[in-house]
């Protein structure tokens, strides 16, 4: 059988799996190349740090919940076929023998690659692929949406240097990894990678305004994201985070000349994938002169500027009548003078809830 994603998602949420048990088992049974059948042993084999009988648990778990499957069981003192649920004791129930389950019992798996994925087989050849692909849409679209998202405060967190930090950046990595951008409906690609701050290049404006959507909702609902009380306790507003989305237009460098994506889009010996244009650093800049007052986020999680070309093609906001009113002018500046300018709608968002800020420019916290 196919393992099911959504299913998946659904087990993990329940579930008290530590990030690297959710890394593993995601490479296991969604990036699995040829294999048909694991046990126990190979998720062991996998992850250093899940010992068998967790692994069998693990997959057992995800069998009931119906993310993989179960294979026949057979006693091989007796050949009997025993249902999983009606052994006691590890003990067949034809002829008493003693059965080593974990290391027997198999889950079918049949994973979910292409012929065409199984072909290109590694990680960080699956990456490349995604990063072609976003290079292909932005040459003949003229277009990609792009989304950068902050924590507010990060840099007074940080200087508080324990390991709750680290703890939590994982934890956000995995949330945004497996959690968000796994039920994305078309191409995307992290940039960068580096600590608190997101950057992530979508082939759909839609799918960018949904991955803060979902991320909303998991900041509410996620407990092990909410689970840092010694940070908590230094910074009086944790965890709350700042986006912007905007599209921008193929790569030119500050002259104007235009280049391929292709020839932008550079990839670090680590596999990580990145890329600057003169609107990008535009965006930087604007992102910086956005920054809003503190105590909007008393409120609410998530601030959201959307940019002018962005909120154009949202189509769930056409119903919500953007009027003038809710647009702000950002503006950058280096030296006094304006270096970058832009129109932006502000958005708050907390759990399910998303509102559109009616005065945005008295928000901005070094507005003119
Ligand atoms: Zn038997």
């Amino acid at each position: 059988m196919k393992p099911s994603f959504s299913r998946f998602l659904i087990y993990l949420n329940d579930s008290d799996l530590r990030s690297e048990e959710i890394e593993s088992l995601h490479d296991l049974i969604f990036l699995n190349k040829s294999r048909n059948t694991i046990t126990a042993r190979d998720l062991t084999t996998a992850s250093h740090t899940i010992f068998i009988e967790r692994s069998f648990k693990i997959l057992n778990d995800m069998a009931d919940k119906g993310v993989i499957e179960r294979d026949e069981i057979l006693c091989p003192s007796c050949g009997q076929k025993l249902e999983f649920n009606d052994i006691i004791d590890s003990q067949c129930y034809e002829c008493e023998a003693i059965l080593e389950l974990p290391e027997m019992v198999s889950f079918s798996i049949d994973g979910v690659l292409t012929e065409q994925e199984v072909k290109i087989l590694s990680r960080n050849a699956f990456e490349r692929n995604k990063a072609e692909a976003i290079a292909d849409y932005w040459e003949r679209n003229g277009q990609i949406t792009y989304l950068l998202t902050d924590l507010v405060n990060s840099q007074k967190i940080q200087a508080q240097g324990d390991d709750e930090y680290s703890n939590f950046l994982k934890t956000l990595r995995m949330i945004w990894k497996y959690k968000i951008l796994s039920q994305m409906d078309e191409t995307f690609l992290i940039l960068g990678e580096i600590g608190d701050a997101y950057k992530i290049a979508f082939t759909n404006v839609e799918d960018a305004f949904k991955a803060i959507k979902l991320f909303a909702i998991e900041i509410e609902e996620n407990a092990e994201l909410n689970d840092f009380p010694s940070i908590k306790k230094k910074i009086n507003f944790f965890p709350k985070f700042t986006a912007v989305l905007d599209n921008l237009p193929r790569p030119t460098d500050s002259k104007g000349q235009i280049f391929s994506p292709k020839d932008v889009i550079s990839v670090t010996l680590n596999g990580v994938y990145d890329f600057s244009t003169a609107r990008l650093t535009d965006l930087f800049r604007l992102e910086s002169a956005s920054a809003i007052y503190y105590n909007n986020y008393e409120l609410y999680d998530v601030s959201l500027w959307v940019f002018f070309n962005a909120l154009e093609e949202l189509k769930e906001l056409h119903e919500k009548k953007i009027e003038d009113k809710n647009l702000a002018p950002i503006s950058a500046k280096k030296k006094g003078a304006i270096v970058s300018k832009g129109k932006a709608a502000l958005f708050f968002l907390k759990g399910m809830k998303l509102e559109i800020a009616s005065n945005p420019q008295e928000l901005l916290s070094d507005s003119p």
